[in-house]
């Protein structure tokens, strides 16, 4: 990117680090992130950008300590913009117009990997992860006949923030909440991480071969989306 030294890229997980632009993020902490969800969810004013052909809805913030513009992709797939005081907002937009690529790879990874916000709860964690495991490394089974890629290792995690991760080194990492989705959008999943093992990205090599497997997989993304935002259970 161009002019990465203009920006600061703020994002609420470290596994959200990407290729290009990730050595300027700054993590900020969970909290911090959900008070600002919350003070944005409350302002119903969201700009829309059109970039590389999507609509980008965002929040524009003015700032007086800001010496330059910040963006920051939150894991529900809100875009925050920072401006310096005195910034016209058509600046705002050539500004988002050059970092487009970095915007719209965060806001693909967070489609596709983030549950939604819910409340913490440790216990239900406790309850469910052996049969999250349990689920998850029979679907690996079964689905790495046909993929035969090398898995390090399969763990389950409390983070409410994501389905499921997969590492360089080959660890794959899933949500306790695998078992409360509908069986196929489980191994949706399943299959979604086991294909990063080959392509860690989401370039149209890394679809095809999840296609290989789901060719109705947009159709699932849908679905899996509707859940993550809540509005499908
Ligand atoms: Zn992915």
């Amino acid at each position: 990117m161009s002019n990465e030294k203009a920006s600061s890229c703020v994002m609420v997980s470290p596994s959200a680090k990407l290729g290009a632009g990730s050595k300027s993020l700054q993590l900020k902490s969970f909290s911090l992130a959900i008070r600002h969800l919350k003070s944005v969810i409350c302002n119903p004013m969201l700009k829309t950008i059109t970039l590389n052909d999507q609509t980008v809805n965002y929040d524009l913030k003015t700032s007086r300590r800001a010496r330059r513009m910040r963006l920051s992709v939150y894991s529900n797939c809100l875009l925050v913009v920072t401006k310096p005081q005195g910034f016209a907002d058509k600046l705002v937009e050539s500004f988002l117009r050059s970092k487009a690529g970095w915007i719209l790879t965060k806001l693909e990874y967070f489609k596709n990997h983030v549950v939604a916000q819910v409340k913490i709860d440790p216990k239900e964690y406790r309850q469910n992860k052996k049969a999250a495991l349990h689920l998850a490394r029979q679907l690996l089974t079964e689905y790495n006949q046909f993929y035969n890629f090398k898995i390090n290792s399969i763990r389950i995690k409390n983070q409410k923030t994501r389905w499921g991760s997969c590492s360089r080194l080959g660890n794959l990492n899933f949500s306790y909440r695998l078992v409360f989705l509908p069986e196929d959008l489980a191994r949706y999943i399943i299959v979604h991480e086991l294909c990063h093992l080959r392509e860690l990205n989401h370039a149209p090599g890394f679809w095809q071969l999840v296609a290989k497997t789901f060719p109705d997989y947009p159709e699932k993304r849908k679905r899996l989306r509707l859940i993550s935002s809540g509005l499908l259970q």
